[in-house]
C-alpha cells in the first residue's frame, strides 16, 4: 500500500492510472477506520482496479463546539488496518494541503442539508461537500462508496455530484453494526461504559420501527412514538430527532407511501457524544398487510 500525502502526487498518481486504463474507487473517511470503513473498501475493491481510502478529519464540517480537536487520529493503526484489508493507496493530505491559507471556495447544497442533522449542524453539509468534491477532483475515482450510517450526507453527496456534472459514480453501502445492533463508529470509543450499554436503544427503536412497518403500518405519528418511546428507557440518552422522512426530498411524511427513512439522532449525555442511525421504508419492497 502507497501512503500518499500530497494532493499533487494523488493526482498526478491518479492520472497514471487512468491514462494505463485502469479503474481507481474512491472510500472517503476521517479515519480511526472500523469494520464499517473496511465494507466500504471491499464495496470499492469490488467496483474497481485501484483502491483508494482517504483519511482526513475535515475540520471545516465541525463547528466550533464540536470533537475536531479530540477526534481519534490513530494514524499508524490505520495504515496497518488498511493496508490488511488490500487497499492499494492511502491518501491522507494536511490541512494545509487540502486547505491553503488563500482558499475561498465552499460547495453548498440547499434544501436536504437544513433538515435532520442540518437543524442542529447548521455549515455541517457545506464542509462536507466541499471537502468530498475536493477529493472526487483529485482522485478522479470512477466510483466513490460512502455509508448508508450517514444517509442525510449520502444524499447531499448524490444530489450534488448529479448537480454539478461529476462523472463519478456513487455507490451507498449497508450500515455496518455490533453484535448488540449499534452502529459501529469512530465516536463509539467516546461513551462511557454504561453509555455503550445503552446505546443500542437506538437501534431497537428503528428495528420496533421496521417490525411495525412490516405489518403494515403507515402512520408517521405512530412509527416516531414507537421510536422515541425505546430510545427514551435510558436517560443517559437524550433524543435530538427522531423522524420519518421522504428519502429524497428529507421531507417529514404523515404516511409512509414514498420510500422513507426513519432517521434519529442522540446525545449521550455523560460523555456529550451524538450518534446517528437510520432505517429504510419502502412501501414498494414489502408485503402489504
Ligand atoms: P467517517 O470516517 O465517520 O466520516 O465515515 C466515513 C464513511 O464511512 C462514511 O461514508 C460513513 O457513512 C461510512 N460509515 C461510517 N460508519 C459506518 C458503518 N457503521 N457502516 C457503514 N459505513 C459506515
Amino acid at each position: 500500500m502507497k501512503i500518499v500525502r500530497s494532493v499533487s502526487e494523488m493526482i498526478s498518481l491518479a492520472r497514471t492510472f487512468r491514462a494505463g486504463g485502469r479503474t481507481i474507487g474512491l472510500v472517503p473517511t476521517m479515519g480511526a477506520l472500523h469494520d464499517g470503513h473496511l465494507s466500504l473498501l471491499e464495496c470499492a475493491q469490488e467496483n474497481s482496479d485501484v483502491s483508494v481510502l482517504s483519511v482526513f478529519v475535515n475540520p471545516s464540517q465541525f463547528a466550533p463546539n464540536e470533537d475536531y480537536e479530540k477526534y481519534p487520529r490513530p494514524f499508524e493503526k490505520d495504515c496497518r488496518k488498511a493496508e490488511g484489508a488490500g487497499c492499494d493507496i492511502l491518501f491522507s493530505p494536511t490541512v494545509e494541503e487540502m486547505y491553503p491559507p488563500e482558499y475561498m471556495t465552499t460547495v453548498s447544497v440547499s434544501g436536504i442539508t437544513e433538515k435532520l442533522c442540518g437543524k442542529s449542524r447548521p455549515n455541517h453539509f457545506v464542509g462536507v461537500a466541499t471537502v468530498v468534491l475536493k477529493l472526487l477532483n483529485i482522485v478522479y475515482p470512477h466510483v466513490a462508496v460512502f455509508g448508508q450510517k450517514d444517509a442525510q450526507q449520502a444524499i447531499v453527496i448524490r444530489r450534488m455530484v448529479a448537480d454539478l456534472h461529476h462523472p463519478t459514480r456513487i455507490i451507498v453501502a449497508p450500515i455496518v453494526r455490533e453484535k448488540d445492533g449499534l452502529a459501529v463508529s469512530s465516536r463509539n470509543s467516546y461513551l462511557t461504559p454504561e453509555e455503550r450499554t445503552a446505546a443500542p436503544l437506538i437501534r431497537e427503536g428503528l428495528c420496533v420501527v421496521e417490525k411495525l412497518f412490516d405489518e403494515g403500518e403507515r402512520s408517521a405519528d405512530i412509527l416516531i412514538s414507537a421510536l422515541r418511546e425505546r430510545c427514551c428507557l435510558s436517560d443517559l440518552l437524550r433524543l435530538e430527532y427522531a423522524e420519518i422522512v421522504d428519502a429524497r426530498s428529507l421531507e417529514p411524511l404523515a404516511s409512509v407511501s414514498v420510500p422513507a427513512l426513519a432517521a434519529v439522532a442522540c446525545r449521550m449525555i455523560k460523555s456529550n457524544t451524538r450518534l446517528i442511525d437510520n432505517a429504510e421504508l419502502d412501501p414498494c419492497g414489502v408485503h402489504e398487510i
